[in-house]
């Protein structure tokens, strides 16, 4: 078999084994396959085997592949973004799990309403203390976003995204990770709304953020090869 598709078979019992692990209900964690530096070939095999949400991390990558590829394909952007570049995000994306400031929301909202688009959302958190890492910092400037995502009738706000420190041992990554969940479950209350997805773990860790709650799980290298 195609070590492609064996590779993507291998990811997803691995999540159901997760899954299992962690007492989830199965197929309660989705697989978003991370094909960035890979081909448009590679990204149309898997989607022909099943494999229906990609990410990609650049804006012009996503659109010279979605120009090539099937339409059904459900995109993500999950790289960061910059303000210059979200008439383009919108425009190709379904799903943004990179936004971190208001200034950002705004440019993205105004893009959305434009284009007449709904776009799902996800705010970035810095949780690691890794200082190349993107994402929100503070509690003022979350608190501002996600008023701001409130006011945005074309973004859905559906939860939250972070990167755990690359490397990091188990302790750490879930010290992450539920810092992540916990801090949505606080926002759950604050905003009075279902914000039920968590987007995080990597093909280094994604067992671990499956422990403590992820429901998207990005992984790359473990799927396509190193890049
Ligand atoms: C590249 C990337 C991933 C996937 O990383 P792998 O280690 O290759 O699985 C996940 N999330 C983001 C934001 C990325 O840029």
């Amino acid at each position: 078999m195609n070590i492609l598709i064996e590779n993507w078979q291998k990811t997803l019992s691995d999540i159901a084994e997760a899954e299992k692990a962690a007492g989830r209900a199965q197929g309660s964690t989705r697989l978003l396959a991370v094909s960035k530096t890979f081909p448009a070939e590679d990204i149309a095999a898997l989607y022909q085997a099943g494999q229906k949400a990609f990410g990609e991390n650049r804006v012009q990558e996503l659109e010279s592949k979605t120009a090539v590829l099937d339409p059904g394909i459900e995109w993500h952007l999950i790289g960061h973004l910059q303000s210059n570049k979200c008439a383009k995000a919108v425009k190709n994306a379904h799903w943004i799990h990179s936004a971190d400031s208001v200034k950002l929301i705004d440019t993205l909202e105004k893009a959305a309403s434009l284009q007449e688009k709904k776009l799902n959302i996800l705010l970035e958190l810095h949780l690691s203390g890794e200082e190349s890492k993107e994402g929100i910092r503070d509690e003022a400037a979350l608190l501002a976003c996600g008023e701001r995502l409130m006011q945005s009738a074309h973004l859905n706000w559906k939860g939250f995204m972070t990167m755990a420190a690359f490397g990091a041992d188990e302790y750490t990554l879930r010290k992450t990770f539920s810092a992540l969940r916990e801090k949505r479950d606080e926002m759950e209350k604050r905003f009075g709304l279902a914000l039920p997805e968590l987007s995080m773990g990597m093909s280094g860790d994604y067992p671990y953020a499956i422990m403590e709650g992820a429901t998207m799980v990005r992984v790359g290298t473990a799927i396509f090869g190193r890049r």
